[in-house]
């Protein structure tokens, strides 16, 4: 197709012409309409940015290079600039703590404290009553104090920094006393040995991997020793032969021997599980009766806060870790520290289950997720039929790994889909990019909505998403 000088060449020329000009492309109609709202440098530089990706595709001879690409792509650049991409997503995947889709929603009190601290001033570090400095730490320091007895409480940006500060102000050039069977990878890159290193502390590994006993530990101190650590073991379990000293034991060790208990706790639960069916999961109280000194935690795990990395014990340790440089690094900023505050007051007060969304999804009655999912089915008779089925909901965020909590789903079959024309791989995708965005758990014949991870104020939201999926126009529930 070349056209250059009778030379043979596979560049083509006349679409090369065919590239409209910058102020073609911002005047064209469709992308005005798009552009309304943003300022025309702004306009200018996407629509030069697109000419050029295309002319360079055009040069380099790729298939598909096409003028006519230009003005949707801008179209399409424009639209997405001004769409907040971290819009509101349906959780119909029954995994209640669903990393990827943001951990733990915030309760609407929690939301409100964040938004007020976002948009006024606080008293973030200044004394009312004196109008001197104050600690920004003094609200969430009293709010555990009175939940688990915690004489100080820092938090920081996420766990994983908590654990960070923690073994950088208290172990830094001196060694810290791990199980081998808690060495362990938690997810998103973060490896116990790894953050210890970038620490400087040094690992001393004890035991093997599914057995670690007292005396272990105790074998290995010397004079360099400043910490056993003891990390939870949030999203594995091991089981049968196994062995691992209790907190109390390991405390009894480091006080006879001068040395500091660090707890990484992982998910910070307040509450005891047990009455939702739940294995017992390891709660801060606990561990700090234990006579942990110092247990780090995440604000967005079963807390269900705000993340945050929470770090609770003797009041002389936290003074340490808050005076380390790294603390002002990893420092909470004031919406984090008002959500961590809002929320728990939720647990001062009781009312866990009905107002944080995590505990009341785990805590839903399965009767009522029954309920919804026939309203649904109900609401979709046109695109069904529609199955309501038995499903099993899991707590994620790295706790209670393998335990399941009875539950109740939508279901549409493969063979519901193909009479839509969609297998359910492109129906998933479709829910996933539709307005609402709904992302289902798409098992091997048929894809699941699963009730308790859809808040409350959704329902209408899940008709709608499907309908529109399955290109069916439906009554709207109210
Ligand atoms: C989740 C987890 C972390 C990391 O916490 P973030 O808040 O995600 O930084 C660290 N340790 C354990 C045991 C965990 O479960």
């Amino acid at each position: 197709m070349g056209q250059g000088d009778g030379v043979e060449s596979s560049i083509d020329y006349q679409a090369l012409r065919r590239l409209p000009s910058i102020a073609a492309v911002t005047a064209d109609p469709t992308v005005a309409d798009v552009a309304r709202g943003l300022r025309p440098e702004i306009v200018t530089a996407v629509a030069q940015r697109v000419v050029e990706r295309v002319r360079r595709a055009i040069l380099a001879g790729e298939e598909g290079a096409d003028p006519e690409q230009v003005i949707p792509e801008v179209r399409a650049e424009l639209a997405r600039l001004l769409e907040p991409r971290l819009a509101t997503v349906i959780n119909g995947t029954g995994v209640v703590i669903h990393t990827n889709l943001g951990r733990a929603p915030v309760s609407a009190e929690t939301a409100q404290a964040m938004l007020d601290a976002a948009t006024t001033y606080t008293p973030l570090e200044l004394q009312i009553e004196t109008g001197r400095r104050g600690g920004r730490m003094d609200e969430v320091t009293r709010l555990m104090r009175a939940l688990t007895g915690a004489e100080a409480t820092l938090v920081v940006n996420n766990n994983a920094a908590a654990i960070l500060l923690t073994l950088s102000a208290l172990c830094a050039g001196r060694e810290v006393i791990l199980s081998r069977g808690q060495a362990v990878e938690i997810g998103g890159g973060f490896r116990v040995p790894d953050v210890m290193a970038q620490s400087g502390a040094r690992l001393v590994e004890v035991g093997t991997t599914n057995r670690t006993y007292a005396r272990d530990y105790e074998a290995a101190i010397t004079e360099e020793t400043a910490a056993l650590l003891a990390v939870h073991w949030s999203n594995f379990r091991i089981i049968g032969f196994t062995t691992q000293p209790s907190l109390e034991e390991l405390s009894e060790i480091a006080r006879r021997r001068g040395l500091v208990l660090i707890e990484d706790l992982g998910s910070g639960c307040l509450i005891d599980t047990a009455p939702y069916g739940l294995a017992h999961e390891p709660t801060v109280g606990e561990s700090l009766a234990a006579g942990v000194d110092v247990v780090c935690f995440s604000g967005d795990k079963l807390l269900g806060g705000p993340q945050a990395g929470i770090i609770s014990g003797r009041a002389d340790l936290i003074r340490r870790i808050a005076a380390h440089p790294l603390a002002r690094a990893v420092r909470a900023d004031k919406t984090a520290l008002a959500g961590v505050a809002a929320t728990l007051r939720h647990y001062l007060r009781g009312d866990v289950t009905e107002t944080v969304p995590i505990w009341r999804m785990i805590a839903a009655p399965v009767e009522a997720l029954e309920e919804r999912c026939r309203a649904w089915a109900a609401a979709l008779e046109a695109a069904g039929p529609l199955r309501v089925v038995p499903s099993r909901a899991a707590v994620g965020g790295g706790s209670l790994p393998g335990e399941t909590l009875e539950s109740r789903a939508l279901a549409i079959d493969a063979a519901v889909a193909a009479r839509h024309g969609l297998t359910l791989d492109a129906l998933a995708a479709r829910l996933r990019t539709g307005s609402p965005s709904l992302m289902p758990h798409v098992a091997e014949d048929h894809l699941l909505i699963d009730a308790r991870t859809v808040l409350p104020d959704q329902d209408a939201g899940v008709v709608r998403a499907v309908a529109t999926a399955l290109g069916v126009v439906v009554p709207s529930m109210n």
